[in-house]
């Protein structure tokens, strides 16, 4: 089954494409790429829900292909689930991940709780059908930045459900995907699809 994915990032398409199809499974979903002209909505929802349906309904309208998109962030306990929908712009709107990272270790306490939030839209334009799914992965803000791997809070993002100690930048790929927000979401999304 062919999925456009919504977006214009080759890496979030490569890494959907491995949690869609895991290596060494059989390949029952190719993700393909959404053409370089095709215009998605700037991510002003309220919830991650609303962001990739937005994107996933614009690039159907678009193609007439059954699309997905997803939509991501990070939501700090102590700070009463900010940065939320802005975590990619949290300490300002060209932030880097540094930037970003380095805002919330200030303004929330080491060891306070935090939970990584993925929403993936799924909408086939020609059944009128639109799901949404959702993935979360729950963690702790860790004293020091650690990690070469992921990116964004990953350096300071100690998960529960990981070996015990570890940032999630300091997993492989096969480990984070086997707990993320990301991870869930996509098995959430392909089980629904097989069983459909
Ligand atoms: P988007 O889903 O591409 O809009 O990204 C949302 C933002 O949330 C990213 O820029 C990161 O700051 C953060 N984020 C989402 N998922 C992850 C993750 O798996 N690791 C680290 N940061 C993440």
């Amino acid at each position: 089954m062919r999925l456009l994915l919504a977006t214009h990032n080759e890496h979030k398409r490569r890494e959907f494409a491995r949690l869609l199809s895991p290596p060494g499974a059989e390949r029952e979903f190719d993700v393909a790429s959404l053409p370089a002209s095709v215009e998605l909505p700037p991510e002003e929802g309220e919830t991650f829900a609303e962001n990739a349906l937005g994107k996933a309904r614009a690039a159907a309208a678009v193609t007439g292909e059954v699309s997905i998109a997803d939509d991501s962030g990070i939501a700090a306990a102590a700070l009463g689930g900010a940065p939320g929908v802005r975590s990619a712009r949290y300490a300002g709107e060209h932030a880097t991940d540094e930037q970003n990272l380095g805002k919330l270790r200030s303004e929330a306490p080491v060891g306070s709780a935090l939970e990584y939030v993925c929403a993936i839209a799924y909408v086939a334009p020609h059944q009128g059908a639109e799901r949404v799914f959702e993935g979360r992965c729950s963690g702790r803000l860790s004293a020091e930045a650690r990690g070469e791997r992921g990116f964004g809070y990953d350096p300071v993002f100690l998960p529960d459900d990981g070996p015990a100690g570890l940032t999630m930048a300091e997993l492989s790929d096969e480990q984070k995907d086997a707990i993320s927000h990301r991870g869930r979401a996509a098995r959430a999304l392909t089980a629904w699809l097989k069983a459909g």
